[in-house]
């Protein structure tokens, strides 16, 4: 506890064998004294499960906010992403291994206060800051402080996550969130089990609980595997629950998957198969639908939906078209798009700028 990124933690309880169990997670870890979470940022130390990476990050990068990828949200802007170490999952196919499965003393490389976060996000002209890389969930009490210091500057905060966290820290922490991208790994109990080592009915609870009890602007991500979660059936299963329990209104990301970490020897996602669920999408009521991670100007098109004309037109994160109102409405018709909309369309682009200095020297 006398480390300086290391604080005391709420939301854990002691059980009768003398272990203390963390509830931030449905991973539900029971620890003695010295250990830590399967995250690894969280652990038992002076009998009290604490946080071992405030202030700590892996690193900064300014990317178009469409990369998160947020469609919907200030189109165009640039945001400040940041991440730290470790998470709660274990996905095989995870694309950020190296930062998720890292010991947080071979990878926390930046000093980081919430305070320089938010000075160097305004100095960059970033809307938002998006907490990414690996999931805020474990880290949510430092994501939530540097949240409260960005609204200080009238900047938003966005959350990349898997939607793996208990009810209490969740309502907790989403009061501090502008957006958030929700990983929605397959539509299948077995697939999150056998692949995530989680369960698929905690993440669709966090969707329910986003979208209906909080103002969080949600957009759902699908990363589609070849042979593991691709089939007709569960796309369609996955896009008509999100239509009738989420809202017609929710963006949903179908993107490629690429050979990585412990599925080396699975091919990666044929642009077809992301067209085929685009189209069972869109045939289950969705009305914005995309693809990711490949170029595809269809698959990259928001049709309006009052006059069906392609308003926003993107390929890969570059904007080749731009036909909405400052507050998102069809130029054509008028129709209101769902969204957050505030002021002209950024011109980012579809740059991507490392920071590689610590951020208390910039
Ligand atoms: S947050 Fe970390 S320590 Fe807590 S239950 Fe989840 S994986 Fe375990």
């Amino acid at each position: 506890m006398t480390d300086p990124f290391t604080i005391p933690t709420q939301h854990w309880h002691r059980l009768g064998d003398g272990r203390i169990q963390c509830d931030v997670c449905p991973r539900a870890c029971k620890l003695h004294e010295r250990q830590r979470g399967l995250c690894f940022v969280r652990g038992r130390f002076d009998d009290q499960i604490v946080l071992t990476s405030y202030g700590r990050s892996s690193g900064f990068c300014v990317d178009p906010v469409e990369k998160k990828p947020l469609n919907h949200f200030l189109p165009g802007s640039a945001v400040l992403s940041f991440g730290t170490a470790g998470c709660n999952l274990a996905c095989k196919f995870c694309q950020n291994w190296d930062i998720s499965k890292s010991r947080e003393t071979d990878t926390l490389a930046s000093r980081a206060t919430p305070v320089d976060i938010a000075r160097v996000a305004d100095e960059l002209g970033c809307r938002s800051v998006a907490f990414t890389y690996n999931d805020p969930t474990i880290f949510w009490e430092y994501a939530a402080d540097v949240a409260d210091a960005c609204h200080q500057r009238g900047i938003k905060a966005i959350a990349v996550t898997a939607g793996y966290m208990c009810a209490e820290p969740r309502a907790e922490f989403y009061r501090h969130i502008d957006a958030a991208n929700v990983d929605l790994k397959a539509f299948t109990e077995d697939f999150y089990r056998k692949v995530c080592v989680g369960h698929l009915a905690d993440v669709l609870d966090t969707l329910a609980y986003l979208c209906r009890e909080t103002d969080v602007w949600v957009e759902i991500t699908t990363l589609l595997i070849p042979g593991y979660n691709d089939s007709d059936t569960e796309i369609a299963a996955e896009c008509a629950w999100i239509a009738e329990n989420l809202g017609v209104d929710v963006p949903v990301h179908f993107t490629a998957f690429h050979p990585d970490y412990k599925m080396t020897d699975t091919p990666p996602t044929p642009p077809s198969t992301l067209s085929r669920a685009r189209r069972i999408g869109i045939g289950e009521g969705l009305r914005y639908v995309y693809t990711g991670n490949v170029h595809d100007p269809d698959g990259g098109t928001t049709v309006c939906p009052g006059c069906g004309s392609a308003v926003v037109v993107r390929d890969w994160y570059a904007m080749r078209r731009y036909a909405l109102s400052d507050d998102g409405r069809c130029r054509g018709c008028g129709f209101q798009l769902a969204g957050v909309y505030d002021g002209p369309v950024g011109h980012w682009g579809q740059r991507r700028l490392p920071l590689l200095t610590s951020l208390s020297q910039m």
